[in-house]
């Protein structure tokens, strides 16, 4: 099936951008590397009047580490953050989330932003800003707001952006003091590629004993958007990450997820995958904890 007719317009700056919004209103949408939008598009699910192309944009592109932790603008491509060694050094969940995005071919036009903006709730982007409170910044014609990642989401699909707001950067912020930290991510999927049935997030921080100093527990796929798990960071926190703490992590989960069955999976399936998947992050972020030196980023 063909798109519906539209109109397109490549826009050469943030500001064109937003006044292409502001005079458009919800006719108007952005596209950024099109691997969601061309296909919904295609399939007539989505019809905007008129597309504005951010791709040529400078000002949307780039990773830097800023005081206040890394920095990745919207129209960053999602191959660009999988080589970057400033993601790589200081944000190694989200390095380890993005091989599971897509496939190389989306990868090369997807964005970070356009992962972002689109809020799929097993998005593998979304779950890691989820665990590391990332804050996003959203502009339209005369202003400018930052928000924080909880509560951007308000169901699949869905967030508090308005239609005539940009997404112009995400901002990941550094844990800082002297722990000894440790990322965990997995996810299931029916294929490589594909998004997530069940995916999961850790980052956790260990002093010079042992003991859990923080901790970041989030899941996608369970449920309408990537969410974290309070409970069970309470579970781990001043625990030595051992046995008992993990069956409180587990219970946690028991107590927070509440997945819908739907083509890929059954509800129970996934409340299991969900309690495995956990415990495996945890672990993983405890091994490489134990390993690093104190201080090391995440
Ligand atoms: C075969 C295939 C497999 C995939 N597998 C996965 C997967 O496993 N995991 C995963 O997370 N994704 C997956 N994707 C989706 C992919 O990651 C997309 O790149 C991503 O969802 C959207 O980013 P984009 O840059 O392509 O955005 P687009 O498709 O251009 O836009 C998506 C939406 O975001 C809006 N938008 C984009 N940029 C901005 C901005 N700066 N400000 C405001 N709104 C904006 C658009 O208006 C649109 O509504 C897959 C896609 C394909 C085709």
């Amino acid at each position: 099936m063909k798109a519906a007719p539209f109109e397109y317009f490549v826009a050469d700056s943030i500001d064109e951008v937003t006044t292409g919004l502001a005079d458009s209103g919800e006719e108007a949408t952005i596209i950024a590397g099109g691997q969601t939008l061309v296909p919904l598009m295609a399939m007539r699910l989505a019809r905007p009047a008129l597309l504005i192309d951010v791709n040529g944009i400078g000002d949307l592109q780039g990773i830097d580490l800023l005081a206040g932790g890394v920095r990745i603008k919207a129209c960053t491509r999602q191959s660009d953050a999988l080589k970057s060694t400033i993601i790589g050094e200081r944000l190694p969940l989200l390095a380890k989330a993005l091989p599971y995005v897509g496939h190389a071919q989306t990868r090369n036009r997807g964005t970070v932003g356009g992962s972002i903006a689109l809020g799929d709730p097993a998005a593998e982007i979304p779950l890691v800003a989820t665990a590391l409170d990332a804050r996003i910044t959203l502009v339209k014609k005369g202003n400018s707001r930052e928000l924080s990642i909880h509560g951007f989401y308000q169901g699949p699909m869905m967030t508090s952006r308005e239609p005539d707001e940009c997404i112009t950067e995400i901002l990941f912020p550094q844990w800082q003091g002297e722990g000894r930290r440790g990322t965990g991510f997995q996810e299931v999927s029916l294929r490589h590629g594909d998004f997530a049935i069940v995916a999961a997030a850790a980052q956790i921080s260990v002093g010079e004993d042992g003991v859990c100093a923080r901790a970041s527990v989030a899941l996608g796929g369970v449920s309408g958007t990537p969410f974290r798990i309070s409970a069970a960071e309470d579970a781990l926190r001043g625990t030595m990450i051992d046995d008992p703490a993990l069956r409180a992590v587990a219970n946690a989960v028991d107590q927070a997820v509440d997945p819908q069955s739907d083509l890929h999976a059954s509800a129970s399936y996934r409340r299991r995958v969900a309690k495995v998947l956990v415990e495996r992050v945890i672990r993983e972020a405890a091994r490489e904890a134990a390993n690093h030196a104190a201080g090391d980023a995440p």
